[in-house]
């Protein structure tokens, strides 16, 4: 579902996989591991996690011979798991000798990340990178472009400065710096294109850690170019505040109908869950009305006249719950993912709040009856009461979504096949 305020930009559309990027296709969601990909056991266990969590793509590093080794034993562990997520392979330096020494990672990779900034410098650098692009159309890859601001082509950026500097009215330096960012991507892809690699099967980026530097680099790249694009703001940090600066940046520019596919890029807590960014990136897309991923949970903040920790724990558990659930629910009853389920704090909001949910709680703030009042599709069904509200509440979720979602359910929808391509007129 996307929504009526959103015109999608028209672009290419590029498989990678059983995955469609672009060409008004539904987002998709991807994600990029942190594990040593020589170390295949650990890679393909966080890929899977990844690939559970709703990720549609997944990168890996490929840095040495010893990853590249690895690659097919990776992509075979995963298959032998039933997860046929689609591997992105990120090289930066010695792309063009480990696909060279590696057949069996070229093959059983699904795209190729090429950063022209570090693809090689001087003589070496083209050569370098027709010799990836080569690999790319002798395997039948697409290979996405993806230059970033850490790693921007400093001979590009030479150029570019030296002829700013020759304009009667010179640009300032930060304007020439994001000039030079989607100069390497246009020049790249043609390069790439030049070299017999199709247009359908380029996917663009150009990364850079700034808010507003994302969104003016983005708007100018969407209209210089119909390839589709991957969105993401790099480096965006750690906790909310890579939460908060991502989520800014990318939903000005998918609000404008720009970017086809999404990487959240959170530093992880020390001991963290690298599944964060997949939820993180689903949230942004299922709040913006762009798709729908699992069912969202409506609660209040709380206040004084919330009476202790029982609401917070009840709006986390039945949130935690959902969630768990979805990998199963998903297939046995399709259209959950849309469901919204109310949990709120105290009468002043909660029953109003709940009958617009498909199914709501309103617990009892302080000073009220201690009963917990339970609304079904806008109806009062059953006020619960005592020591097991929890309990009873996501019995009578369970059992809304059987009968809803089920078979002959009134909610059911078609099954929806993963990531579904709509046609471009329809997808907006
Ligand atoms: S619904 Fe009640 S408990 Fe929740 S924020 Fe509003 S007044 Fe406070």
């Amino acid at each position: 579902m996307a929504s009526s305020e959103i015109r999608r930009r028209p672009t290419r559309q590029v498989r990678v996989g059983e995955i469609v990027i672009g060409g008004g296709a539904p987002i998709v969601v991807q994600s990029m591991t942190n594990t040593d990909t020589a170390d295949a056991v650990a890679t393909a266990r966080q890929v899977h996690e990844l690939a559970g969590a709703g990720s549609e793509l997944v990168r890996i590093t490929v840095n040495t011979a010893e990853a590249a080794a690895k690659v097919a034993e990776i992509r075979e562990r995963l298959d032998a798991l039933g997860c046929g997520v689609p591997l992105v392979g990120d090289f930066h330096f010695n792309g063009h000798k480990l696909l060279a020494d590696h057949p069996g990672c070229a093959q059983a990779l699904a795209k190729y990340r090429i950063n022209p900034g570090n693809v090689g410098r001087g003589a070496k650098r083209d050569e370098q990178f027709a010799a990836m692009i080569e690999f790319a159309c002798r395997y039948g890859k697409p290979v996405r472009i993806g230059v970033n601001w850490g790693s921007l082509d400093q001979e590009l950026l030479a150029r570019l400065m030296d002829e700013n500097g020759r304009l009667p009215q010179p640009l300032d330096g930060q304007a020439v710096m994001r000039e030079a960012l989607i100069a390497s991507a246009l020049e790249s892809a043609a390069r790439a294109e030049e070299l017999g690699l199709a247009g359908d099967r380029i996917v663009l980026s150009c990364k850079v850690s700034g808010v507003q530097d994302l969104v003016v680099v983005y708007r100018a790249l969407s209209r210089r170019c119909d390839y589709p694009l991957h969105l993401g703001l790099t480096e965006a940090g750690m906790g909310t505040k890579g939460i908060v600066a991502s989520t800014a940046a990318m939903s000005v520019l998918l609000q404008e109908g720009i970017g086809d596919t999404i990487r959240v890029s959170l530093t992880p807590e020390p001991g963290g869950d690298r599944t964060r960014e997949v939820v993180v990136a689903q949230e942004i897309l299922q709040t913006m009305g762009l798709r729908a991923f699992a069912p969202m949970v409506i609660s209040c903040p709380g206040c004084g006249r919330t009476t202790s920790t029982y609401f917070q724990e009840l709006s986390a558990k039945i949130q935690s719950y959902l969630r768990s659930q979805m990998p199963r629910w998903r297939e046995r009853y399709p259209g959950v993912e849309y469901m919204h389920v109310a949990v709120m704090g105290c009468v002043v909001n909660g029953p109003g709040e709940s009958r617009q949910a498909n199914i709501g709680i309103s617990l009892p703030g302080s000073g009220e009856r201690p009963v917990a009042p339970v609304y079904v599709d806008g109806e009062k069904t059953v006020t619960l009461k005592g020591e097991a509200i929890a309990e009873e509440f996501q019995k009578l979720v369970e059992n809304y979504v059987r009968t809803r979602y089920g078979e002959g359910g009134a909610l059911r929808r078609a099954p929806a096949a993963r990531n579904r391509t709509i046609p471009l007129k329809s997808a907006v």
